[in-house]
């Protein structure tokens, strides 16, 4: 087959806050349709990763381009807006919103940013096809008139990912997207992911080394700020210095 294009890259990515090397010369290719994880120790840096990615924060030095385009000094609205967005970003789920308002509101969004004021509920009718073609697709259509505040924990967090992909952004990034969920619901979200992925490239952090190996296609582990592996789960895992440092064996 062909290999799907790099969609996001960084080189040479590097952070210090003061005299502290928190990212050392990071180099990162995300790929369309494929998920890629984000692993270490606490204090990896993997954090620092994701808010370089998305310009919270500016690098130190290094580049970073998505879809080709060179976004090292772009501001993160704009970022956003060329298709790289993350999940809390957007995640002001409203708890008093059912799960179809909340996909209504997101929708309407121009850029998917905050906006300075939002239309009347009653405006948002055409948006409904829309909104439950995205509600369906994230398997939410049984709660599709729930209040949001009502769902279970593992659904609120699949809400989230919906108002996200109200964005259609070209490469999601997901910060733990099952922390603190039951095997049900870890099931329930990784199905998502993966369907997600389909027609886009998911970035995420995840602890969960079953997770990452049931679906992530690449794996980046971060240990100090540093790379110390990179590939597919059966490279990294057998990654002399992974073993070591991540798995303790
Ligand atoms: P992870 O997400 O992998 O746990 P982080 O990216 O949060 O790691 O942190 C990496 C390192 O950088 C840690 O040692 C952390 O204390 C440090 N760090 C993160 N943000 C800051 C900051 N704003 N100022 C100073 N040090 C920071």
């Amino acid at each position: 087959g062909k290999e799907p294009r790099v969609v996001l890259s960084a080189r040479g990515l590097s952070k210090s806050f003061g005299g502290f090397h928190a990212v050392k010369n990071v180099d990162i290719d995300v790929l369309d349709t494929q998920i890629h994880a984000l692993i270490g120790p606490n204090g990896a840096g993997k954090t620092t990763v994701f808010n370089l990615l998305t310009k919270f924060l500016q690098p130190s030095s290094g580049r970073i381009e998505l879809l080709g385009e060179d976004i090292t000094k772009t501001a993160p609205d704009r970022v956003a807006r060329k298709g790289l967005v993350r999940s809390f970003q957007i995640s002001a789920v409203f708890p008093h919103l059912s799960v179809l308002d909340n996909v209504r509101v997101a929708l309407q969004r121009p850029n998917g940013l905050a906006t300075q004021f939002w239309q009347p509920l009653s405006a948002l009718d055409r948006l409904n096809e829309q909104a439950e073609a995205l509600i369906d697709r994230v398997g939410l259509h049984r709660e599709r008139d729930a209040i949001a505040e009502d769902l279970s924990y593992g659904r609120k967090r699949v809400l989230e990912i919906a108002t996200t992909l109200a964005l259609d952004p070209r490469v999601l990034l997901l910060d733990e997207p099952m922390a603190g969920m039951g095997l049900e619901d870890v099931a329930m979200v990784a199905e998502i992911i993966k369907s997600v992925a389909r027609d886009r490239a998911v970035l995420m952090v995840e602890h969960n080394l079953k997770i990452v190996s049931d679906i992530c296609d690449h794996i980046t582990v971060l240990q100090r700020g540093e790379i110390l592996a990179q590939g597919d789960y059966a490279t990294v895992s057998q990654d002399q210095r992974v073993r070591i440092a991540y798995m303790g064996t």
